[in-house]
């Protein structure tokens, strides 16, 4: 063994003991840690001829590269969409690195870990109260689960059409109808080669982002026979709003469609009473996408797609392996291999299952409406400044606004984000509202409360002063 590493492996309680007191230390100070910085680039120490060894490593990472580590865990990085860490799912995750497994098989003959993955799903399902129809896979993100649902409603497109396409590839032009895609559907439709301008965009109902299914029912083809894909949105990333998945859902009475349903942060509406009405008629959908990296808390990265167990020969032949027999035949024996884009896979599962476990359905339940509170709050504060209106009401977790126009201080979007960023106190984003421009926060950490928006609020109006006077 080569010496450095045998000297690491004998000090391995060392070094463990140092990365959990930096572990430690960071998210004690969380709250105070800045949410932006400034470098554009960063010191680069160069490939060593003989390694530092991993004490030496971390006092390198330290001195280089943390002081621009940013809170994006932390209370009040409200840009995107940005979960924090439980500490259970912290356990969990560096668990997941000491194990190392490879999650794929389940019948005996490898590990275990994805039998824990398919009992996380049945835990998952019980959160969400979706039926046992659907069987799920973790993937690395939202933008992964996409990608995988539509790959397999393409898969079963083609069939209707008399087509294998993940055997003879893409031969017919299969028609997808959404009202507001998130951009990851239309990369997962580039990289399907269904193409992300093939998209019918369906209008919206008035003052909202969902869609307006009459004008859609006149958009459809009118052999209802033809096969087409229903991409649905179960939380917007601007207004948060909600497609009908009820009435979405009642479509497939008479016409051939596949509904796939990105609900990455929407989703958890369905863990409170309160707004599980958002997400009626989601257990209809053939796929459905959930982020847990988001609302979930845990750490980057982790998703799942759902799909309904009667589709999973059609899953299987869009990610089959069945050219390597040494990975067994895809057809005897159930692997994730077979089911998922990745091969190798992270135990993504043992994170979630932690959290899970930990706080139960109660733990997730408060932290959502915790998060829609807290969203309501920081909305009727901006609002009070009388610098800010909002562009969307408030429906669950994410605020939607922009500068009041025409007073006599009129600020602009990019001067007050950019001043309000650098403080590093808290971090919000530009986004685009039915074409209008407009500033965004998205709430989904378990540590954002009423204090975190407080001493947001302080930098909010520190930045308004600033740019105005
Ligand atoms: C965040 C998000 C995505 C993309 O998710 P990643 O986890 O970044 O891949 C897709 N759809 C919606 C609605 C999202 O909010």
């Amino acid at each position: 063994m080569n010496a450095r590493i045998q000297q690491d492996v004998e000090e391995l309680s060392l070094l463990l003991d140092a990365a959990k007191a930096m572990s430690e230390q960071h998210l004690q100070q969380l709250s105070d840690h800045p949410t932006t910085t400034q470098v554009g680039q960063i010191e680069w120490p160069g490939l060593p001829d003989n390694g530092l060894g991993g004490k030496h490593t971390l006092d390198l990472f330290r001195k280089l590269f943390y002081p621009h580590i940013v809170a994006s865990s932390g209370p009040r990085y409200w840009g995107f969409v940005t979960g924090g860490t439980t500490p259970a799912s912290i356990m969990g995750d560096w668990l997941t690195t000491v194990f190392d497994q490879n999650s794929q098989l389940t019948t005996g003959k490898g590990d275990a870990s994805a039998l824990l993955e398919l009992q996380t799903v049945q835990l998952l399902l019980d959160l969400f109260g979706l039926p046992d129809a659907f069987m799920g896979a973790f993937v690395t993100g939202a933008t992964m689960a996409n990608f995988s649902g539509l790959a397999v409603a393409r898969q079963w497109a083609g069939k209707q059409l008399g087509m294998d396409i993940a055997r003879d590839g893409l031969r017919a032009s299969i028609p997808v109808f959404s009202a507001q895609p998130h951009s990851s559907s239309l990369k997962a439709l580039s990289m399907l080669g269904m193409g992300s301008a093939n998209v019918q965009v369906v209008p919206t109902l008035p003052d909202r982002e969902a869609m307006d299914i009459e004008a859609l029912k006149k958009m459809l083809p009118a052999d209802v026979r033809h096969p087409f894909i229903l991409l649905a949105s179960a939380g917007t990333v601007n207004s948060v709003d909600f497609d009908n998945l009820q009435q979405l859902a009642e479509l497939k009475k008479s016409y051939t469609c596949w509904i796939h349903v990105d609900a990455a942060f929407g989703g958890f509406a369905a863990v409170s009473q309160k707004y599980r009405h958002l997400v009626d008629g989601w257990q209809y959908a053939d796929s459905i996408t959930i982020d847990f990296h988001k609302w979930l808390n845990v750490p980057y990265d982790s998703a799942l797609i759902l799909t309904r167990k009667e589709h999973a020969v059609l899953q299987m032949e869009s990610f089959q392996n069945s050219a390597a027999p040494y990975l067994g035949n895809p057809w005897e024996q159930f692997s994730y291999l077979n089911y998922v884009p990745e091969n190798s896979r992270r135990f993504r599962a043992l994170p979630v299952w932690f959290g899970l476990m930990a706080y139960g359905k109660t733990g997730y339940k408060d932290i959502v409406e915790q998060s829609v509170q807290m969203a309501v709050y920081l909305a009727e504060r901006l609002v009070e400044t009388g610098y800010f209106q909002l562009l969307a009401p408030v429906r669950l977790n994410t605020v939607c606004f922009e500068p009041v126009p025409d007073t006599p201080a009129s600020i602009t979007i990019s001067d007050f984000l950019e001043e309000l960023n650098k403080e590093g106190v808290v971090f919000m984003t530009a986004s685009v509202y039915k074409d209008q421009a407009c500033i965004r926060a998205a709430l989904v950490n378990f540590r954002t409360n009423k204090a975190a928006v407080d001493q947001a609020m302080d930098a909010i109006e520190k930045a308004l002063k600033k740019i105005t006077q």
